[in-house]
């Protein structure tokens, strides 16, 4: 049999830096699960635009296709903030996204126990807190035609497209149906089905696709009150399933009750290739934090949690994913805290690396 293969594409600013210490968990997969990963690495981002002219080179973009999944830092920086459009950072996973098809987002919002106080709401509305989002990725308003800026009787108007074929409703719905039936069986479909045509289209779908899953309880929810209701009462939920512009909103929306962008992991799905597993990437929510870059004071978590959903979204490997998980958060329960996780009362932060050892030594305690 052959290893299974993982794409590293670090980026730029902390992306190097939280890369490193997901480095020493696949080298635990090996040493601990007896798992050999494949692993190549190259450039994206910044970093390829230095080296290639261009954020992402056809030699990287042909080489993410080949593997089983792709595993990504963060891109950007003030140095290539006035570069083109088109060669800007963003733009080299923007062409990943699409070109492999992503079109299901996974952005979990897990609240640490130990990490209750740090949400902006109170403890007891956030406290074991464990909600997923599906936003679909690859369709919607941001791709819509048609798009634009003209000119209509000397008035400059500008044009987006709110468009979804019953297809790309479909399959995104069905992950989210899948996923669902893993964890607690509901599923809460938001759109707006009371101003938009896209949105009863939306509705019809979802209410279809649910004939196959019977098991799973589905509701609706118009977005807006998604919004009110994940600030209100956030345990509601289980998965929710949303379109690309809701899903970009209330997937942050989420993401906030949780505490510190540095916790935050997400996995972006795509059809299955012939071994079976789905074309994917993993990436931490945040950034490349220029104003950190190169201190030691990146919080590696979000990154090595986004490497626990490859095991279990990709690999199939849900009880090392598990693992990893319990192994974060008991560092977190004996106090361990990067500089973005302290509270008011102070404390010492530990760096970057010490936070990936400390974790490391909790999977082999
Ligand atoms: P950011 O997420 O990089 O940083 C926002 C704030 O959160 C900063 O104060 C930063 O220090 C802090 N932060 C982020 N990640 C952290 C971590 N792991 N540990 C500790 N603190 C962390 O967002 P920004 O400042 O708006 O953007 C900086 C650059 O990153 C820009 O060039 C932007 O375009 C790019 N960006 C890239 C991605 C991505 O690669 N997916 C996402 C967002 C922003």
């Amino acid at each position: 049999m052959t290893n299974p293969s993982l794409l590293i594409l670090a980026g730029d600013g902390i992306g190097p830096e939280v890369m490193a210490e997901v480095k020493k968990v696949i080298a635990w997969m090996d040493t601990a699960k007896g798992v050999t990963f494949d692993v190549s690495e190259d450039l994206v981002g910044g970093a390829a635009y230095d080296k290639h002219g261009v954020p992402l080179s056809d030699a990287t973009m042909a080489a993410a296709q080949e593997v089983d999944a792709v595993l990504l830092g963060a891109v950007g920086g003030p140095a290539y903030d006035d570069l083109d459009f088109s060669v800007k950072p963003e733009r080299g996973l923007l062409r990943l996204r699409k070109e492999m098809d992503l079109f299901a987002n996974l952005r979990p919002a897990q609240c640490f126990d130990a990490l209750a106080d740090f949400s902006s709401l109170k403890k007891d509305i956030v406290a074991g807190l464990d909600i997923m989002i599906v936003r679909e990725l690859t369709s919607g308003v941001y791709f819509g035609e048609p798009r634009g800026i003209h000119t209509e009787d000397n008035m400059r108007v500008g044009i987006n497209t709110q468009r979804y074929t019953e297809a790309e409703i479909e399959r995104g719905a069905r992950a989210a149906f899948e996923l669902a039936m893993k964890r607690d069986k509901r599923l809460c479909s938001m759109e707006k089905a009371n101003v938009m045509e896209s949105g009863i289209l939306w509705r019809d779908v979802v209410t279809e696709v649910h004939a196959d899953y019977p098991e799973v309880e589905l509701s609706h929810m118009y977005a807006d009150n998604g919004a009110m209701q994940l600030v209100r009462a956030p345990k509601q939920f289980d998965v929710i399933y949303t379109d690309n512009l809701f899903g970009d909103i209330l997937s942050d929306c989420a993401a906030m009750l949780t505490g510190s962008l540095g916790m935050l992991p997400s996995a972006s799905l795509g059809v299955p290739m012939a071994n079976g597993r789905p074309k994917a990437m993993y990436e931490p929510v945040h950034g490349s934090a220029p104003d950190i870059t190169g201190q030691g004071k990146a919080n590696p978590i979000a990154c090595i949690l986004s490497f626990a959903m490859a095991l279990r979204y990709s690999f199939d490997m849900g009880e090392a994913a598990t693992q990893v998980e319990a192994a974060v958060e008991k560092v977190l329960a004996d106090g361990a805290r990067t500089a973005d996780l302290m509270g008011p009362d102070g404390g010492t932060p530990i760096s970057t690396t010490d936070m990936g050892d400390a974790i490391i030594a909790a999977l082999n305690a």
